[in-house]
């Protein structure tokens, strides 16, 4: 069976999920299949828990190979085989969903206020900060700290998120589509690419993250505060308040 796209993508609510290991080494496996995110794209891999027959371990990291992504484990003596349970840690996924849904409201406001600014950098973190860098060589600071009342307008009206897949080719041609400056997002196997739309805001490729859905960003706070303003990036934070 070919993959085409990734299972948390495809699933992206299946937080627990049974499946088999493929192949083991101390200290790691390679499973069939996995709800957990390996991290990528700016947003942080999921905190994972392997259960198994007689024993249970975090999973720690990931790595990738030809033969598939290694999960990595806490226990190094733990001798894994046959089927097993993965699941994701729902407060950090959840965590970094609202983190992540946030970077795009704020990539939308930069991009339709900066005539057309793209981003450079983009990383979330575990303590509900993320932080994205746009090509903004002069920008005003004044007119950048004036997007956080904006920002946080726009969550409080609780888009909708829609996840669609469009050819590259065609994602190619449409302005604005394609964001990030440096790292487009990898095509699926069967050559689309993902795309991220906030209903009425937003539409832009979205490759390797997972995502939030709506109503549930009602108490997160943004606030945009330049740093590094003059050179050829800024920086920009976004918290989400407790
Ligand atoms: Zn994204």
């Amino acid at each position: 069976m070919t993959v085409t796209r990734a299972f948390y993508h495809e699933f992206p609510d299946a937080l627990v999920i049974e499946t088999q290991v493929v192949d083991s080494r101390p200290g790691r496996v390679l499973l069939a299949n996995s709800a957990l995110f390996p991290g990528g794209g700016g947003q942080l891999p999921d905190r994972g828990l392997l259960k198994w027959a007689s024993g249970e371990t975090a999973v720690t990291g990931f790595e990738p190979s030809g033969e598939g992504m290694w999960h990595l484990l806490a226990r190094e003596d733990a001798e894994v085989a046959g089927t097993v349970e993965v699941s994701v840690e729902p407060a950090f996924r959840e965590l970094m969903r609202e983190l992540h849904t946030a970077t795009h409201i704020l990539n939308a406001a930069v991009f339709q206020d900066f005539n057309g600014a793209l981003v450079t950098g983009a990383q979330m973190s575990a303590d509900g900060t993320a932080r994205m860098d746009f090509d903004l060589p002069d920008a005003d600071n004044d007119r950048l700290r004036a997007l956080g009342p904006v920002l946080n307008d726009t969550i409080r009206q609780d888009l909708p998120v829609i996840c669609t897949y469009v050819p590259m080719a065609e994602a190619r041609q449409q302005y604005g589509l394609i964001r990030n400056q440096s790292v487009a997002p990898p095509p699926t196997a069967d050559d689309q690419v993902r795309i991220v739309e906030i209903a009425g805001l937003d539409r832009q490729a979205c490759g390797v993250r997972t995502w939030r859905p709506r109503g549930r960003h009602r108490r997160s706070g943004f606030s945009a505060s330049p740093a590094r303003a003059g050179t050829t990036a800024v920086s920009t934070s976004v918290w989400k308040d407790a």
